[in-house]
């Protein structure tokens, strides 16, 4: 059901699910004035973005004095009742706007976000409380003489040249600063204005991922280095460890990056998965298994590869576990036959959708799994009955 306006700073919505979570079918919306302020947000980029309006006449009319519709900084102080709601989001709405520099003549060169995303009057302040207006635009400083800090800057420099030698006319634009397509979406905007920009955007990754709650939560936890490491447990005072060195390796300190990603026992757990789930380089740190690593992986990969990388995580900390809390120390190949087990173990949590993606890596993890004398091995010691029951569980289920 859409939200029926009344007033511009009201919205009225007759939806009973309109603050239902997006995944039961609702809409999500959690605060209906800010989901307002984001909605009338799409009016401020209809008059920037020179699109097709009939309001845009009558806004630039009655509030900018019939000034260009790419500057909205010269507003008149008092506005009638009708249009009060639309003002409050103005700011918000500059803030998340960045200017492409073509001519230079539709950009103002203090005030717009230009300049690697953000405003000069920001960068060179005190040249800033200098000028005599802020409303100059990019060519009208940049083909005059630079003053100060602007005259030694590289970048500036390199804009200047391009604006004196570029041959014909290319237009300045505006782009949404919170999407990669520079469209905007009433979504991005409201996001924006309820959390203030402060939104993690890898949590949403971690916890998008059909493992069980726990998992999702511990992924997250040592991400934030929240986690109770030995390293952590000493800066806390609360260590009952006359060391903090890794118990797994006996090399270093143990931190979240050393126990999961540069300990000798998880380089080679990396190394070993690596070309079974098609992943080209292994993370060397959790910022960059969340980072770089994450989004370099093709998109037919990347949910088992993030997967595996969430049991890996999960065992190897379970195996730091075991080793200080019952002292047994499981080898390498037992820790790697007890990942492809839970691997497995999880399959059936994947949506049937999604169930293609993993076809490959399945395959390649019950080779694995068939030709490794280890699994034997292990089955039969009594220190790891947990495993034993896994297999046992994962053959009775019908996975191996
Ligand atoms: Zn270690």
């Amino acid at each position: 059901m859409v939200p029926i306006l009344t007033r511009l700073d009201v919205v009225w919505s007759v939806d009973t699910g309109f603050a239902t979570l997006g995944i039961r079918g609702g809409w999500g919306i959690i605060n209906l004035e800010e989901f307002n302020r984001a909605f009338l947000g799409r009016w401020w980029w209809k008059i920037s973005s020179g699109g097709p309006w009939c309001g845009s006449a009558p806004i630039l009319h009655n509030y900018y004095h019939h000034q260009p519709r790419w500057n909205l900084w010269r507003t008149r102080s008092r506005c009638c009742s009708f249009w009060q709601g639309l003002f409050p989001s103005l700011e918000v709405f500059r803030a998340c706007l960045r200017s492409i520099v073509g001519n230079g003549n539709c950009t103002l060169f203090w005030l717009d976000n230009w300049y690697d995303d953000q405003a000069p009057k920001y960068l060179w302040w005190e040249d800033f409380q200098a000028v005599t207006s802020p409303f100059t635009t990019v060519r009208e400083v940049l083909t005059g003489s630079l003053t100060g800090g602007l005259g030694l800057d590289l970048s500036l420099a390199s804009v200047r040249s391009r604006l004196i030698s570029t041959v014909g006319d290319c237009p300045d634009s505006k782009r949404w600063k919170l999407t990669q397509d520079g469209s905007f979406p009433v979504r991005s905007f409201y996001r924006f204005l309820i959390d203030r920009g402060l939104r993690c955007n890898i949590t949403p990754v971690i916890f998008k991922c059909p493992v069980p709650r726990k998992i999702a939560a511990f992924s997250w936890l040592a991400w934030d280095k929240k986690i109770l490491t030995l390293d952590t447990l000493f800066a806390r005072g609360c260590n009952k460890l006359p060391t903090t060195t890794c118990l797994l390796c006996c090399s270093d300190e143990e931190s979240c990056d050393h126990l999961f990603f540069k300990c000798p026992i998880a380089r080679g757990l990396w190394t070993q998965l690596a070309p079974l789930f098609a992943f080209s380089w292994s993370p060397s740190s959790y910022s960059n298994l969340w980072g770089s690593w994450y989004r370099e992986l093709s998109p037919h990969c990347k949910l088992s590869s993030s997967l595996i990388a969430r049991v890996v995580l999960w065992q190897i900390w379970l195996a730091r576990n075991n080793c200080i809390f019952n002292y047994v120390f499981i080898s390498t190949s037992a820790l790697f036959l007890k990942i492809c087990y839970m691997y497995l173990y999880w399959i059936p949590a994947v949506p049937p959708r999604e169930m293609h993606r993993l076809d490959e890596s399945i395959a390649a993890i019950r080779r694995c799994i068939q030709f490794s004398d280890s699994a034997h091995k292990v089955l039969d010691s009594d220190e790891h009955d947990d495993l034993g029951g896994l297999l046992l569980l994962l053959g009775f289920c019908g996975h191996l």
